[in-house]
This record gives structure tokens, C-alpha cells and sequence, in this order.
């Protein structure tokens, strides 16, 4: 505490109490110390006999304060009275909503089969066999230095904060973030760091406090995975049941990529990261609370995880095998419930509606999406129409008039082809780069022609429906200036009325993020194309069989947030990425009111941008 906060300033004081069954734990810490580090007086908080700086989160930790526990919180010196204020007002506000759901209510136990029952993690059923917990270390030569190991795991949780956003899952990333930057400040070796962990667990064992040793180990293992030494888990490649003692929150991240079904553990609490974690990957899983007695494990038979019940039935009989398998097909049931309110629109939790459009490539597929609730087409991947021989002019009239005559709202892509996406007839040059050769727009420079011809069609068909034309591959403002004054001219040409036309890019080259201003002027809207987007932003090929892009997805973000920061004319996305839960509260909080997915995700993405 500074000598002249002491000397010169008065000190406010105010009693706080944790209302929160779940004590005032990592979360709720992390947020709290945040806001006191936006004032520079000193906040400290006394409970019993300690003493802890409100702006050190492992310090507020070491605190142990309980559900029902009161303490002081003081603030001394610039605006201390308004600092007092702030987190007073932010402490009730974090008590309060700080209910992370609560496992559901145990349904009726039917099985015959021996059963051990469990506490709910997260609800479901498992069947497959039995496997248990292994680990395996494994060190690589990374010749990491601890500071360059620290950054990297600080990136890594920032990335999984992206990814999982404002849930309860990507809170904890959020909060474990702010745990490490203070551990990294107060420990300088990896021993130093260890020694912290173990002295920190060693103080919380057996306490009710003994779940947030978790968070402290899981970011000792983050960081030595980054300085080469990580212990891993061994998981089969086909589906299983795992039993564990228990789970780091780190582990969910393999777990939810494996073929694990199910998830049984000897211990933890139904309120640890872990758990919740469990339940943001939505796979079924129970904390077993006896009798104690399974029988030798199997991996061959199927045994049952039934966390709707509440039990594990090692060595189930036929019966009981049908009755899982029933309820199996009654979540799918739940599923198809979710369908059943695909034609209503989607709102957000705060009221803002939410467009849900559809990626299609053909008349049957825009007929399915129409069927699964689309409100209209937000990408009409035209080169499918195209794929086996050049389709007439004829034909091609029909096909757009057939699915203009479905939607109001159509958004045509010129061809697109190249890349990946080869056409038979069309002869484009040996390239070594395809994907960065003669693709989309590109192609008004090799084969003017086959486009007029698809641009006198689409306009033919619209008569004079407000159309959409988008370009794909576009990098440069002047091929788009060139592409629309052609499209003009086709117009032109054939006498077809495009007044009620808008022309907007594929936002999918990194160029375009650095020429938006210009963009804005000419263009009549975006849509970002995610999938190529990030294949030229990491510059890996996106259909590498080895290489994957969506490792780390913080530059894709950080692009998204310029595009949505400057673009001053409608942007909606159409890539991939739209139809990812985890990345949805994400978009919707930087402003995407548009998305554009494959007709198979219109209702579950619909459903989940209820619940944001
Ligand atoms: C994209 O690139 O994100 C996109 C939607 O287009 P395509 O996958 O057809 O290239
Ligand atoms: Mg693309």
C-alpha cells in the first residue's frame, strides 16, 4: 500500500457476504479483481485475520471465502468511494448470477443389471465399453524458455475463451487466464510455479475449497505441455466409456474430440471446471457415489452410463441394453423437438432477431433448406449447377427460376471455380498454387464468356426480384469495379432490367481487411467466406490432409472484429465457422446479425441462438 494513499486519503469501508452457494470461487474472483484494477487506490478485503490486495486474484483465492462468509472490503485513496461503490454493486451482481445450472433432477432407476449409482455432471446415455483412465508422458524437444511456455499457454486460454465466448465454459478460460497472469508474476522458475501449485493444494486438501486445486494443476500441466513435458491421456479410437479418478479442465478439450460417449468419475465436485466443462461438451457423466464394487472392467461388452438416472450398470442384461438404447432415441427425439420450431424465427435471449440463411448448391438443396426453416439463401454455391457438363442457357434460366420462386432473399455466387473445384469442360492452365491461381473473380479475366452467359441467366430469371450477385476470391477493389461494370454491361446487352440487383464480394482474402474503406464505397454488402478466409490467413491449404487451420483461431477473430469495426454496408458470414456453436456467442456479440449455414444446422444453430 502506497505511503500516501495512507497519509492523505480516508479509507472506505463496507461489509460484503457471499451469497453464492458456490462460495466466491475462481470465476466470480477473476471478474471481481479485474474491476478493482481499473483504480489505482488500494482495495484490500479482510476476512478473519487475513488480509488480500482485491486486484490479485490468487490472493482473493487464498481467502477461501465460503458460502455465507462476510468480509471487509476497504479502498483507500484516488476515487475510493467510487472504486467501494463499483464492487460493491458488481459483488451482489456476481452473486447473483453466479447459478450455474444445477444437474438436473434424477429421473426413475429401471435397470436389472447390477447398478452402482452417480451424481448427474451432465446428462445423456453412453453405451459402449468400458475403458479406463491412462496417461502417458511424453516429452518433445521444444527448447521452450518458461516466459515463451507462459505466453503460450496465456495465447491458448485466450483462444479457448474465444472459442467457448461469454458460456459458463469460456468464463473459466477467462478466469484461468487472470489466475496465471498473476501466478506469472509471483513465480519466475517452473519450480517456483510447482512449488506454489503443491503448496496451494497441499492448503486445500480436504477443505471444501479442495476443487479449485484443479484450476492450479491444470495450468502447471498447460505450461509444462508448452516447455515439452506433457502428460497425456490415451484414449481409444473407437467409442468408450472412461473411468477416472478425476479430470483435469484441460482434458475436456481431448475428450470432446475423441470417441469418449461417456465420462464416469470417482470424484469431484458437480460444480468443479471440470464439470462444467463436461456440460458445455455435452457429453453424458457422472460422479459415482457407490456402493463401491464394479465388477472387473470390460472393454469388450457394453456397459451402460445413464446420467438421466443417475447410474452405471457395468454388466447390463439384454433388457436393459433396449431400454438405454430406447432412451438413446428419445434424445434424438429432443433433437427432432428442436426441429419442430425451425420455422419460427430466432431471437436472442436479449430480443435481437438473428437471420438464419442457408448455404445451398442446387434446387433440390435450396428445396431442403426451405424445408428446414431457411429464411432465405445466403450463399448459392452456382459452379454445382455447372459440375458434370456446361449446363444450356436454358437450363440454367430454370434452375435459378425455380429457387428464386422459393426465397425473397437469394444471394447467387458467380462461379467459383478453381482451387478445389475443378470443372471437367473448362480448361484452366497447370498451376502450381491452384488455390492461389485462376479462382472465382479471376475467372472474368481466362473465361469471360461461360460468365456472361451465367449473368444473362441469373438476371433473366430474376425479372425484377431483388437479387443478390455476390463475386467470389475477390482481392482487389478494382476486379470488383471491373466485374459489376461487365455484369452491367450483360444487362445492357440483352436488355434485362437489374435495378433491383445489389452486388456485394465474398469477403474471403486478407487484402480485402486492409481496403475496407474502399470497399465500402462500391460494394452493396459482404459476406465472409471463413473457410477460405482462414485457409489464406494461416496459409494453410484447406484441404491439407495433414494440416488443420482451426487450431487457434484468434487471428480469424481478430479479423472478423476489423470486418465488423469497419464495414459500413451489411456483413453476414457464410463460411463454416457460422455453424459452430462454440463460436456463435462470439459472432452475435461483435454485431452478426446474418448467417448463412448448411440447411442440416438451420434449426439447431436457430435453438442455440435462443439461449444466447
Ligand atoms: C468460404 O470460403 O468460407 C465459403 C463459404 O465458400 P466456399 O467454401 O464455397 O469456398
Ligand atoms: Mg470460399
Amino acid at each position: 500500500m502506497s505511503l500516501f494513499n495512507t497519509i492523505f486519503y480516508k479509507s472506505y469501508h463496507t461489509r460484503l457476504c457471499v451469497t453464492s452457494a458456490h462460495g466466491f470461487h475462481l470465476r466470480p474472483a477473476a471478474s471481481f479483481a479485474n474491476t478493482a484494477k481499473q483504480f489505482s487506490c488500494n482495495i484490500f478485503v479482510s476476512f478473519k485475520d487475513k488480509k488480500a490486495d482485491a486486484k490479485n486474484i490468487n490472493a482473493l483465492l487464498s481467502l477461501s471465502l465460503d458460502t455465507q462468509d462476510c468480509f471487509m472490503l476497504t479502498a483507500r485513496g484516488k476515487k475510493a468511494k467510487e472504486a467501494l461503490e463499483t464492487l460493491t454493486k458488481q459483488f451482489s451482481r456476481l452473486m447473483q448470477n453466479d447459478q450455474e445450472s444445477e444437474p438436473a433432477q434424477k429421473e426413475e432407476t429401471l435397470y436389472e443389471g447390477k447398478t452402482i449409482t452417480g451424481e448427474t455432471i451432465a446428462e445423456g446415455i453412453a453405451i459402449a465399453g468400458l475403458y479406463e483412465y491412462k496417461t502417458k508422458k511424453i516429452s518433445t524437444q521444444r527448447n521452450l524458455s518458461l516466459h515463451n511456455a507462459l505466453k503460450e499457454s496465456l495465447q491458448e486460454l485466450d483462444n479457448l475463451h474465444a472459442i467457448y465466448g461469454t458460456t459458463p465454459g469460456g468464463n473459466i478460460y477467462l478466469a484461468q487466464k487472470e489466475l496465471l497472469k498473476t501466478l506469472i508474476q509471483e513465480n519466475k522458475t517452473i519450480q517456483a510455479f510447482e512449488n506454489t501449485v503443491k503448496k496451494i493444494s497441499d492448503s486445500l486438501a480436504g477443505t471444501s475449497n479442495e476443487a479449485k486445486i484443479s484450476d492450479y494443476q491444470d495450468l502447471l500441466g498447460r505450461i509444462k505441455k508448452h516447455l515439452g513435458l506433457e502428460e497425456k491421456m490415451i484414449l481409444p479410437d473407437i467409442p468408450f466409456i472412461l473411468i477416472a479418478e478425476d479430470l483435469l479442465p484441460g482434458q475436456i478439450e481431448q475428450l470432446s474430440q475423441s470417441q469418449a460417449q461417456g465420462i464416469l468419475l470417482k470424484r469431484t465436485s458437480l460444480r468443479s471446471h471440470t464439470a462444467i466443462l463436461l456440460r458445455a461438451a455435452g457429453i453424458p457423466s457422472l460422479v459415482l457415489t457407490g456402493p463401491d464394487g464394479m465388477e472387473p472392467l470390460s472393454f469388450s461388452n457394453p456397459a451402460i452410463l445413464d446420467a438421466h438416472t443417475g447410474v452405471f450398470i457395468c454388466t447390463p442384461t439384454q433388457n436393459d441394453l433396449q431400454k438405454a438404447a430406447k432412451r438413446l432415441q428419445k434424445n434424438t427425439a429432443k433433437t427432432l423437438q428442436i426441429r419442430a420450431k425451425r420455422f419460427e424465427k430466432s431471437y436472442t435471449a436479449q430480443g435481437k432477431p438473428i437471420h438464419l440463411l442457408a448455404n445451398v448448391s442446387d434446387v433440390k438443396s435450396a428445396k431442403e433448406a426451405k424445408e428446414e426453416g431457411a429464411e432465405g439463401i445466403g450463399l448459392l454455391r452456382s459452379e454445382f449447377l455447372f459440375t458434370q457438363a456446361k449446363p444450356s442457357f436454358e437450363t440454367q434460366v430454370q434452375a435459378y427460376e425455380e429457387i428464386f420462386a422459393l426465397f425473397e432473399n437469394v444471394t447467387v455466387r458467380t462461379l467459383d471455380v478453381g482451387g478445389d473445384k475443378a470443372l471437367p469442360y473448362l480448361q484452366l492452365p497447370p498451376e502450381h498454387n491452384p488455390f492461389l491461381g485462376i479462382r472465382g473473380i479471376r475467372l472474368f479475366q481466362t473465361h469471360p464468356h461461360i460468365l456472361e452467359e451465367q449473368l444473362q441467366a441469373i438476371f433473366t430469371a430474376a425479372k425484377n426480384r431483388p437479387i443478390k450477385i455476390m463475386f467470389p476470391m475477390v482481392a482487389y477493389v478494382q476486379e470488383f469495379i471491373q466485374a459489376k461494370a461487365f455484369a452491367q454491361n450483360v444487362a445492357k446487352t440483352y436488355a434485362l432490367d437489374i435495378c433491383n440487383i445489389q452486388f456485394g464480394i465474398m469477403l474471403e482474402v486478407p487484402s480485402v481487411l486492409f481496403q475496407l474503406q474502399h470497399f465500402n464505397e462500391v460494394v452493396d454488402f459482404y459476406s465472409i467466406g471463413t473457410n477460405d478466409l482462414s485457409q489464406y490467413l494461416f496459409a494453410i491449404e484447406r484441404t491439407h490432409p495433414i494440416l488443420k487451420n482451426d487450431s487457434d483461431l484468434s487471428a480469424l477473430y481478430e479479423a472478423l472484429l476489423k470486418i465488423t469495426a469497419e464495414a459500413t454496408k451489411p456483413v453476414s458470414i457464410c463460411g463454416e465457422l457460422a455453424s459452430d456453436q462454440k463460436a456463435l456467442p462470439k459472432l452475435l456479440a461483435m454485431g452478426i446479425d446474418t448467417l448463412s449455414v448448411s440447411p442440416g444446422y438451420i434449426s439447431l444453430i436457430k435453438e442455440e441462438i435462443r439461449h444466447v
